[in-house]
């Protein structure tokens, strides 16, 4: 089997690990429902952006309380 003829150095080892950590996703509040939502996205709750509702495939539960 081949074997590798000089071991890594520290600095090539170090170097190739800087990718490996693991980040916390960013994420942010929904103004309407307070659920967690990611930055620049509707919310998948109540489909609101911005304080306005853009994604009407969501149902809403204020809006179901008003029309009945
Ligand atoms: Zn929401």
């Amino acid at each position: 089997m081949a074997l590798p003829k000089r071991r890594h150095s520290n600095t090539r080892t170090n170097k190739r690990r800087t990718h490996d950590a693991l980040r916390v996703p960013a994420v942010g509040e929904c103004s309407n429902c307070h659920a967690t939502v990611r930055p620049h996205n509707a919310c998948p709750k109540c489909g609101y952006y911005k304080g306005q509702k853009v994604d009407h495939t969501v149902k809403d539960r204020d809006e179901k309380s008003k029309s009945r």
